[in-house]
């Protein structure tokens, strides 16, 4: 059942809306910002459950959801009439520009039997300009008992003009102890799993779960040392093979996610003179010794490698070339620098 006391981390945000719950000031829109895994539809729904729960209950000076009326079995049953999820799952994704307009209308529509009518827009940062304008003039003039959530993993794609109508709100990053500690005490991972996971998961509660139910998690992130710490040796079929495997693997996204942690450790490293914090902390030797040769202007070509290397495979080309593109480009900056560094020692 949903409980803020569940939640771990966004004080700011449980305060928000306990304090909207005590007092009644119930805003017309909110957007809460966040990325993705971090947590914004759990501490939505569970407000919107207690915004229509029948019998709130106070709980460790919580107001809760009291999780037996009916509108609370309706919300874990994911039929509450009048909790409304957009996009609607049957819909094509590419007709939401129609859907959001014919959706519309349905606010002018009072609620079954809560006295609230609650519309969660999913990925709301997709909304295009002529979306967020039709719900723009919704909001500018919203019945009392609407309430709209946006979801969506950065503000920048809102218009000025929404946004002005929104209480925004930012999921913040969980200590990397809270989140080890929910894991291990709320899930029953083992402790060296947990802090593991926690610290991979950089301050998402949501991704840590996800890392430690993933058994190939460990695998992946070994793979991603072996090949990261060898690339500047790897011969062209080596790269081919490791790519081939990774793209089979289905583990191309996770790949390029660990060698981005791997080369923010990098960075950290070298930034502060190996005094920073690292999520490859056992690695701290290889991270040393590449952090003296890689220049801050080679770790901005990888990053910038990673990301188009994502681009490309949005795009749907074909996923082993991408990653074989990617790990040459790695290893041509790895190569590059090491020879200018050859060239020019001090
Ligand atoms: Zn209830």
């Amino acid at each position: 059942m949903y409980s803020f006391s569940s939640i771990i981390g966004q004080e700011a945000i449980k305060d928000h809306f306990q304090n909207a719950l005590r007092t009644g000031s119930v805003s017309h829109a909110y957007i809460i910002s966040g990325e993705k895994e971090s947590g914004k539809e759990l501490i939505t729904r569970t407000f919107a459950a207690a915004l229509q729960c029948d019998d709130l209950q106070e709980r460790k000076g919580l107001l809760e959801p009291c999780g037996a009326c009916l509108s609370c079995l309706q919300v874990q049953s994911g039929n509450q009439p009048d909790i409304i999820v957009w996009p609607r799952k049957e819909y094509p994704k590419y007709k939401v520009k129609e859907d959001i307009r014919a959706f519309l209308p349905d606010v002018q529509i009072r609620p079954y039997r809560s006295p609230w009518k609650i519309y969660i827009l999913e990925d709301a940062e997709t909304l295009n300009v002529q979306c967020q304008n039709a719900l723009l003039k919704t909001l500018e003039e919203p019945p009392a008992y609407a309430v709209f959530f946006l979801l969506a993993n950065g503000t920048e794609n809102f218009l000025p003009t929404v946004l002005s109508r929104c209480v925004v709100m930012q999921i913040r990053q969980v200590e990397e102890g809270r989140i080890a500690a929910f894991l291990r005490e709320k899930k029953g991972i083992p402790v060296a799993r947990a802090g593991l996971c926690a610290r991979f998961s950089r301050g998402n509660p949501g991704r840590a779960l996800l890392l430690s139910e993933d058994p190939s998690f460990g695998e992946a992130r070994d793979r991603t040392v072996r090949i990261l710490r060898e690339i500047p040796s790897l011969t062209a079929d080596r790269i081919t093979k490791e790519a081939k495997e990774i793209a089979e693997a289905g583990a191309a996204a996770g790949f390029r996610e660990l060698a981005s942690m791997w080369y923010r450790d990098i960075l950290v490293y070298k930034s502060t003179g190996g005094r920073g914090d690292l999520i490859f902390e056992e690695e701290v030797q290889y991270i040393s010794n590449i952090a003296d040769c890689l220049p801050y202007r080679a770790l901005e070509k990888i990053t910038t490698a990673l990301q188009d290397a994502a681009k490309r495979e949005k795009l749907s080309v074909n996923a082993s070339l991408t990653m074989e593109m990617l790990l040459l480009e790695i290893r041509r900056v790895h190569r590059d620098a090491s020879s200018a560094d050859s060239g020019f020692r001090r």
